[in-house]
């Protein structure tokens, strides 16, 4: 399986789109790791991991082929993860020649309602026919191509029924397992007792919105300490063994810290820290 994170921003962006913090200027002075867009991963060019408003930008930067992809996951429908606008103009005479002309998109409830919402003004009915809605339940894993997923509750500003924010274990048919855990911060009791019964994965993704900062009472995100945290629980019940690449992912300015600072958090527990374009090469196991 080759995983390639595209976008490894929270929500605004870093440096964020309308800030002037220092933390914003000194990324922007670094460059290169530090410089990080909203969050978006690929996997083997067909199946995209979230539709943020860097879509477009992604495809420059990366060379990517998005005519190929046959599916789209979405985790939830904070803008930053999704943007439905773009799906108008794919198909239709805004994208005559695609590789896969129907798209498969799996999400909650509430992403295809907030997609209905914002693009039923412009959506044309040959784009709109070529979209194929599959709405998750938590725990129910679903099959397509060469991918069994399961959605998993997110601990994710779930109050009052706004938002159903799902996070996915991705498996594909050679039994690769990614966890793509965003955004959420300490996964609720179900999924660690759904965790426990699951072998070693190949790769786990893990939010850390808050960065370096010592965790804040603000819910929804971790920040490097809970990661770590929860990594080594997750080395204790064997979802996480020696093979197993697990990645801090999701930076916010708010969380300050440098790619650089974020590494020697994270690589003494061997971690690794994500950035845009960084991609990770899975083999199955033995
Ligand atoms: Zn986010
Ligand atoms: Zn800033
Ligand atoms: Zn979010």
């Amino acid at each position: 399986m080759r995983f390639q994170y595209l976008g490894t921003a929270a929500a605004e962006g870093w440096p964020a789109v309308f800030c002037d913090c220092e933390y914003c200027r000194r990324a922007a002075e670094l460059g290169g790791k530090n410089i990080r867009t909203r969050s978006q991963a690929i996997i083997n060019g067909d199946l995209l991991l979230d539709l943020p408003p860097d879509t477009y930008l992604h495809k420059l930067q990366h060379g990517l082929d998005l005519s190929a992809v046959k599916h789209l996951l979405v985790t939830h429908c904070h803008m930053d993860h999704f943007y439905p606008q773009e799906l108008t103009v794919r198909g239709s005479c805004y994208s005559p020649v695609m590789k896969s002309p129907e798209l498969d998109v799996f999400c909650a409830a509430e992403t295809k309602a907030l997609f209905d919402r914002c693009t039923n003004h412009e959506i044309d009915e040959a784009s709109s026919g070529a979209l194929h809605w599959h709405i998750l339940k938590p725990f129910e894993p679903v099959s397509f191509g060469r991918y069994t997923v399961t959605p998993l509750p997110a601990s994710h500003m779930a109050q009052g029924g706004r938002n159903q924010p799902f996070i996915y274990h991705i498996v594909d048919e050679a039994g690769v397992s990614v966890y793509y855990l965003h955004d959420s911060g300490y996964s609720l009791p179900e999924v660690w007792a759904y965790f426990e019964k699951q072998k070693p994965a190949d790769l786990i993704s893990l939010d850390t919105t808050n960065g370096g900062l010592p965790t804040q009472s603000y819910w929804g995100h971790m920040g490097a300490n809970q990661v770590l945290d929860v990594v080594a629980r997750m080395r204790e019940i064997g979802l996480a063994d020696e093979k197993t690449v697990c990645v801090m992912n999701h930076f916010s300015h708010n969380g300050q810290s440098t790619h650089e600072e974020l590494e020697a958090l994270a690589v003494p527990d061997g971690v690794r820290v994500a950035y845009d374009g960084m991609t990770v090469e899975l083999e199955p196991r033995a």
